[in-house]
């Protein structure tokens, strides 16, 4: 089921890293270092306010009128743009918004969600219930992958892995398009049906929100094992675009074409390819038809050694698939495994799993499913020591607005940037 966007006014909520509390609460008697201490942490950050459209932007936000609203006891401040009375909220980073749960229990809370702990158990130990630690994911997720990427200064990936993962809702089969470029996930998304139909106005949200950050973006090329239906999609949406098959994927394939046979044959049968293949990846001059001529050789040694009905298997399997490996072969930018998309998918099923007790029709899974994929590129959790304690941004050259990767969620998923 899809969600429509329930938002219908702009939100236009920052949280503001004031250190400390003792700091915010000094702060709140005086109005003008108040807006300076905010001009400052906007400034460091390197991003502007999400003023009205008429707005060019440039006016100043310091002689504002301010609001206090009682949160828990807390005065927030509003501050208003001058010039079109753009209203921003003002959260202090130790204020959650529209909760009344503490961000120290939402931090808990989150990183033992993103650590695999259901959401039952981390609600049991938090003491909070499972439906606002859902919630919670949920609200994150309402700010765009895209949005929040690129305020990190991250560039568009002109390549990328696309693929859908599989998964259920009750009993029903559906299909969570995904976008991954290295560490990061750019777009996922959730959709009943697997038709082309239904693809394209998923991955469309992407491109439309990639394009909007920069017109001029074209991808380059697009790693896919998907279904035909989701190769349709890319190539509708990104024209120009390589379209490759992964090249692990066809080794895990090759033994599923090889029946009745002898294990052993079919892994020298099986190694042989992998030797091909690599081989092939090494001579990067290595020319269309000189590999097509290795393919062809391979699918005879197939028919001699295994019979000719694998051999017929085989030769008609390459003759479909060829092409995409090719095309992975031609340009050595190309992503060549999909194996980080696959690693992805696996970090997001294990939630999926744990979420099986809110997924249901109604459910606000695509804010959900957005919320993890925050998690997933804004968590430091990368298991080898090569990127220990970075997360999946910073492992991609992205830049994070302070060492804290909570403070850094919410400050990301703000609203009231532009
Ligand atoms: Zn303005």
């Amino acid at each position: 089921m899809r969600n429509t966007a329930r938002q219908t006014r702009d939100n236009r909520t920052i949280t503001v890293d004031f250190h400390d509390e003792a700091t915010y609460f000094k702060l709140l008697d005086d109005r003008k270092a108040f807006v300076e201490f905010i001009l400052t942490f906007l400034l460091a950050l390197g991003v502007h306010l999400k003023h009205k459209a008429t707005c060019g932007g440039g006016c100043l936000t310091r002689h504002s009128h301010y609001m206090r609203v009682r949160l828990g006891g807390i005065a927030i401040w509003r501050l208003q743009c001058t010039t079109c009375r753009a209203v921003f909220t003002v959260l202090p980073h130790f204020v959650l918004r529209y909760r009344s749960m503490s961000p120290e229990i939402a931090r808990h809370v989150l990183f033992a969600t993103h650590g695999g702990l259901s959401l039952e158990r981390c609600a049991v130990l938090c003491n909070v219930s499972p439906m606002a630690v859902y919630r919670l994911v949920c609200a994150l997720g309402h700010q765009g992958l895209v949005t929040v990427l690129t305020r990190c200064g991250l560039p568009l990936p002109t390549y990328f892995l696309a693929d859908e993962k599989h998964s259920q809702c009750l009993a029903a089969r559906v299909y969570l398009p995904t976008i991954v470029s290295g560490r990061v996930i750019w777009h996922l998304d959730y959709t009943e049906h697997a038709s082309a139909a239904a693809l394209t106005e998923s991955y469309v949200a992407f491109q439309r929100a990639a394009s909007q950050q920069e017109p001029s973006y074209r991808v380059r090329g697009i790693l896919t094992d998907g279904f035909d239906s989701s190769l349709k999609s890319l190539r509708t949406l990104f024209p120009g675009a390589r379209l490759g098959n992964c090249l692990r994927h066809a080794l895990i394939k090759l033994p599923t074409k090889l029946t009745a046979i002898a294990s052993p044959v079919r892994k020298a049968l099986r190694s042989r390819f992998h030797t091909l293949l690599s081989r092939a990846r090494q001579r990067k001059g290595l020319r269309v038809f000189a590999l097509g001529q290795r393919l062809r050789r391979f699918a005879d040694h197939v028919a001699t050694t295994a019979g000719a009905a694998n051999g017929q298997r085989v030769r008609r399997w390459v003759q479909d698939k060829k092409a995409g490996w090719y095309r992975v072969l031609a340009d050595p930018r190309m992503p060549v495994t999909s194996t980080l998309l696959d690693q992805a998918h696996n970090a997001i099923d294990r939630k999926l799993f744990m979420m099986k007790g809110f997924h249901h029709p109604k459910g606000s899974q695509q804010a959900f499913l957005r919320g993890l994929a925050h998690l997933y590129n804004l968590v430091p959790y990368q298991r080898r020591a090569q990127h220990a304690g970075q997360c999946g941004v910073e492992v991609e050259g992205g830049t994070l607005p302070t060492r804290d990767w909570f403070l850094n969620l919410q400050i990301l998923t703000s609203g009231g940037f532009r």
